[in-house]
């Protein structure tokens, strides 16, 4: 099945290249030419099965891309979150989803800040080399949802072992994964001077766990996004899994999370462009009325409204990649930039899909897809109400309001 394609004589200039494609332009080239090993038809195959991209997976890990930011000492390549950021951009602009791989670029994070030696000599070369997947972490609960403080999985010290017992929800790749980071409590919340005290990290090997203690249920969801909720009854975990200090870990995990938005952002840019070459080709090609769609302004000026959208919303996804980099303090611009980059390419999917008329509810045209894929990240792995509240408390110095 297609849609009209002829050109009228009068085709338009071809459009302006996106004006941050010279930025890590040989990072940008090797992501793409892996990519191009996996056409749109491969990714449609998966999302139709509900199937999981272990070959474009294994490729990208074997590649080395998802170890860019392990520091070459572990392995890895030492890169800073620009270039990481990049890598996670093309591979949704290429078609593909990041949302089944982008686990393992930054959970590393909290074992490299807050691991013992001894961990980060354990895991981190071979999570470098691509034979070991920490692909999961697991922290939202069911019943206390974004307020983390309030989580009820506990983690109880028995000698040598912690032992877990609780419930998880949402926690993605669990089936697809080696290690994950857990959040669970080891101090009664009425025992701690502040809700935020009391929270310990562990490192919990999936490939132990599962079947011992701790249960993994598939959720059936929206879009092919494999995750899980998770039920631990007495699963014993070795006290050396314990990342950092016990008590500590609600600071480890909020550590994490600058990186985390800042690589969703990009994860969204790259959909959104993903969306303006489709919806742009599709408005160029497709002939109504005589005439191309996109001459009409009712369908050309809401593409022009997600390109500059879009635009904005990668200046802010560079400044906090660069802030990062740098060291300096990003909490608001990570937050910015994934709050932007999110809406931006939803509206850019529903302008996307709009444009498409009929055509775009066709699977083998992929948009809807896109469309279904780049609506989570208003949700997770933060709403964009709990955004408008960190900018709220963080920057204008409001009352908190929770
Ligand atoms: C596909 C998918 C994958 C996920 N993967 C993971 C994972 O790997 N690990 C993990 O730990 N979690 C994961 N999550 C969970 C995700 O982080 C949460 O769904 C998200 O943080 C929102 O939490 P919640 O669903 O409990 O919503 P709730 O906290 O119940 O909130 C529901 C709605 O109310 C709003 N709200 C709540 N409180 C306030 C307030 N005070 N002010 C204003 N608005 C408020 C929220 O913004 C939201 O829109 C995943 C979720 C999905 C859907």
């Amino acid at each position: 099945m297609s849609a009209q394609t002829t050109r009228t004589p009068q085709t338009p200039r071809p459009p302006q290249p996106d004006p941050h494609e010279g930025v890590c332009s040989d990072i940008r080239d090797g992501v793409r030419s892996l990519c191009a090993a996996f056409p749109s038809a491969y990714f449609r195959d998966i999302d139709a099965r509900a199937a999981y991209p272990d070959a474009f997976v294994d490729a990208l890990m074997q590649a080395g891309w998802l170890a860019a930011m392990i520091p070459q000492e572990f392995g890895g390549s030492g890169l800073g979150l620009t270039e990481a950021s990049v890598i996670m951009e093309e591979i949704n602009r290429c078609g593909a989803n990041a949302g089944a791989v982008h686990g393992q670029m930054y959970n590393m994070g909290t074992l490299l800040r807050h691991g013992s030696d001894a961990q980060k000599q354990r895991y981190l070369p071979e999570i470098a080399a691509g034979r070991l997947r920490i692909q999961s972490m697991a922290v939202t609960e069911p019943t206390t949802g974004t307020d983390t403080t309030q989580l009820k999985t506990t983690a109880t010290r028995k000698g040598d072992r912690y032992v877990l017992n609780g419930q998880k929800v949402w926690i993605s790749r669990v089936l697809h994964s080696d290690l994950m980071i857990v959040l669970a409590r080891t101090t009664p919340l009425d025992q701690v001077r502040r809700r935020s005290q009391g929270l310990s990290v562990f490192l919990v090997d999936l490939r132990d766990a599962i079947g011992h203690g701790l249960d993994v249920r598939p959720i059936a969801n929206m879009v092919n996004h494999e995750t899980s909720e998770l039920f631990f009854t007495d699963l014993e975990v070795p006290a050396e899994n314990l990342i950092g200090e016990e008590g500590e870990g609600f600071r480890y995990i909020l550590d994490g999370l600058n990186a985390e938005r800042t690589l969703i952002a990009a994860e969204c840019i790259g959909d959104g462009l993903w969306f303006m070459d489709k919806g742009t080709a599709y408005a160029r090609d497709r002939v109504v009325f005589g005439r191309p769609i996109g001459q009409n302004q009712g369908v050309q000026f809401p593409l022009a409204d997600s390109w500059i959208e879009l635009q904005a919303a990668n200046l802010m996804r560079f400044e906090a990649c660069r802030r990062f980099d740098a060291g300096q303090d990003c909490g608001a611009q990570a937050n910015m930039a994934k709050f932007l980059a999110a809406k931006a390419s939803w509206e850019a999917a529903n302008v996307c899909l709009q444009t498409h008329g009929g055509f775009g509810f066709a699977h083998e045209y992929d948009v809807e897809r896109k469309f279904r894929e780049t609506r989570l990240y208003q949700v997770a792995p933060i709403s964009t109400n709990l955004i408008y509240a960190h900018i709220a408390e963080h920057v204008l110095g409001l009352p908190r309001s929770f």
